[in-house]
């Protein structure tokens, strides 16, 4: 079977975010031809957004996948529904967010899907959880996340302890 490796964001700001986070996870590996090899820790950010919200849990995962990314995103989609996210608008506060942030060194883009993810490099949220378990991860046409960080300084960013 064809192996790929993809790393999924997830983030939560809503009905215990950090348990939400620590569920999401279990449900990766629980996924169709798919385990998960790595998690970051969980860190806490502050929202992107004009509408007033909760701070968000975020982490990264790599997940190794016989899944297809069409077939990637329905999974991440039926587990965001599943965890009782009422889809509302960008950036409205959410129970889970899956997002596939990189698909081995694939560039796609479509109407449902862009890899990768179209906003990830502008996120410490995405970069910090992603170069702690990926420290010499590429973004293809981007360069190297590590060398993204700098810009992203004033973005109040904190690792939890579990
Ligand atoms: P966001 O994550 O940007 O806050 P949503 O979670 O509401 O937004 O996602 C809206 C749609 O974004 C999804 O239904 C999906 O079709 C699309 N999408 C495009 N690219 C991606 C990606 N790389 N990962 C996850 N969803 C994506
Ligand atoms: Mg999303």
């Amino acid at each position: 079977m064809v192996r790929s490796r993809a790393y999924i964001a997830l983030g939560s700001n809503l009905s215990e975010p950090k348990a939400q986070i620590a569920a999401a996870f279990a449900e990766l590996s629980r996924m169709p031809r798919t385990r998960c090899l790595a998690r970051s820790s969980l860190y806490l950010s502050a929202p992107i957004s004009a509408i007033a919200q909760p701070d968000y849990v975020n982490a990264v995962a790599l997940v190794e996948t016989g899944l297809d990314p069409y077939a990637l995103l329905e999974a991440l989609l039926s587990i965001e529904h599943s965890r009782g996210r009422v889809r509302m608008e960008q950036n409205a506060p959410r129970t889970l967010d899956l997002d596939i942030l990189l698909y081995n060194d694939l560039v796609l883009s479509g109407p449902h899907l862009t890899i990768p993810h179209p906003r990830m490099h502008e996120r410490r949220f995405v970069l910090c959880p992603l170069i702690e378990i990926a420290p010499d991860c590429e973004i293809p046409g981007l360069g190297r996340a590590q060398d993204l960080l700098p810009a992203l300084s004033g973005q109040i960013l904190q690792k939890m302890t579990e």
